[in-house]
């Protein structure tokens, strides 16, 4: 069987370009099947944790919009304070240029692009894989689902377990540019006001993305939070909608479980393999790392290193998986006592430093037990009760509303 390419890609965002990106620097032949035109839009608040850095194999610096070290604080739009670091913390860009950027990286390595080309499902055979879009079937050695959180590679190749569904809303607000001015280096987060929620607003050079966020079952509660979170903007720090570009609604998949992330010729990467931190619904950074893991994997089979590619699931259940169940269950914790880590935050130095580092890619969520010494089991023993008291919060939730907790 001729192939189109040793590795077809489906999906052009930041997990499928990092992985052409690393499979052309090595001489692989790919080819990314993307199904709209870039540069595009993409519903995302796009901030970049600073960790980022340190994984992207070139500067993006040029796509930043914004370049943050402050944060504003509010629990269910009270006992509002500031934080600020002396480093940067966070940078905010905007999803059409990152994403095109990115792309352009790839390209530049050598890997070939189809723009219109929607990717329906992939059929495995003995030594070749069929990749099915509208218009014709395309064949390759291996395939990468980088398709994101719509998923069609992922269900079709059976590996779309395990994952709890997220969901955000989020529009781009034009408001006076003298207070989009006054806030170019902050970033404002309310939380805890409903289990697991949380809302948003990242300043983009011109403009804000402001947002809501949280467990898709509790989906009918987030527009009223999105519409309060509004009126309060404009109270508490006179950030009146002059304009709303875009208003949409995203799910983000959140995986809960360590998985199979492979399926014979087919791996997957970024939201398509539920690679979101269900604490903050951060999802682009997890897409980087399992795109590039996944392109060494590729590349290790290709070249008779290694004969499957079990390596992939074994390295994203290692480096990513165990950050992210972490993360899940400090947003447990989280749940039953949001006020007191709020509070911590707020009060203590070494909270907001290890806060800090932890957005730096200095430290990690699964350090945090460490620092509860002998007490570590305890920590254990109160994420478990916690899972189980933030699912009942959950239940509540859903029927009181904010009448209740708000
Ligand atoms: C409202 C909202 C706010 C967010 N804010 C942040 C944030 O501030 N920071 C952060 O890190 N993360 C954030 N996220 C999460 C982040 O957007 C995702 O985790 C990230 O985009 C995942 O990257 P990806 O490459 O896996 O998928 P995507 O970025 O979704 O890219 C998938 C690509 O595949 C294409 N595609 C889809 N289906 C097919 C198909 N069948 N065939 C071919 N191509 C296809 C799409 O057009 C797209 O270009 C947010 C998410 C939402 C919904």
């Amino acid at each position: 069987m001729t192939t189109d390419a040793d590795v077809i890609i489906a999906g052009a965002g930041p997990a499928g370009s990092l992985a052409a990106y690393e499979l052309a620097i090595r001489g692989v032949s790919t080819l990314i099947l993307e199904k709209s035109s870039f540069p595009r839009y993409k519903v995302c608040g796009a901030g970049l944790t600073y960790k980022i850095l340190r994984e992207i194999p070139f500067d993006i610096s040029s796509v930043f919009e914004t370049q943050i070290d402050t944060i504003v604080f509010s629990s269910n739009f009270r006992e509002v304070f500031t934080r600020t670091s002396a480093e940067p913390m966070l940078f905010c860009t905007n999803r059409d240029k990152l994403d095109d950027f990115l792309l352009q990286k790839a390209v530049e390595a050598g890997a070939k692009v189809i723009h219109g080309a929607k990717v329906m499902e992939v059929l495995q055979e003995q030594d070749f894989v069929n990749v099915i879009t509208r218009d014709r079937t395309f064949h390759s050695k291996l395939v990468i689902g980088a398709e994101g959180a719509s998923g069609a590679v992922a269900r079709s190749a059976g590996l779309r377990t395990n994952i709890l569904p997220g969901l955000a809303w989020e529009a781009e607000i034009m408001a006076d540019p003298e207070i989009v001015k006054a806030f170019s280096q902050k970033v404002f987060l309310d939380w805890g006001t409903f289990p697991g929620g949380y809302g948003w607003v990242f300043p983009k050079g011109d403009h804000f993305s402001i947002g809501v966020g949280g467990p898709a079952s509790l989906s009918r509660w987030m527009m009223p939070y999105y519409e309060r979170l509004l009126k309060y903007l404009e109270m508490e720090f006179g950030i009146k909608v002059i304009e709303t570009i875009s208003l949409k609604s995203w799910p983000i998949p959140v995986r809960v479980k360590e998985s199979v992330f492979h399926n014979r010729r087919v791996l997957v990467a970024g939201d398509a393999a539920g690679l979101t931190d269900p604490l903050t619904g951060e999802g682009i950074y997890y897409a980087v790392r399992s795109g590039i893991l996944a392109a060494r994997s590729c590349h290790a089979y290709l070249t008779g290193v290694s004969t499957s590619l079990e390596s992939y699931t074994h390295a994203v259940n290692k480096e990513l998986m165990q950050e992210l169940l972490a993360a899940n269950r400090i947003r447990d914790l989280f749940n039953i006592v949001p006020l007191r880590i709020h509070r911590f935050i707020r009060d203590s130095d070494r909270a907001w430093r290890a806060f800090g580092m932890i957005l730096r890619g200095e430290r990690w969520y699964a350090d945090v037990p460490q620092g509860f010494g002998k007490w570590k089991r305890l920590w254990t023993l109160a994420c478990t009760v916690s899972r189980w008291i933030s699912k009942i919060r959950e239940q509540r939730f859903l029927t009181t509303g904010f009448r209740k907790s708000g």
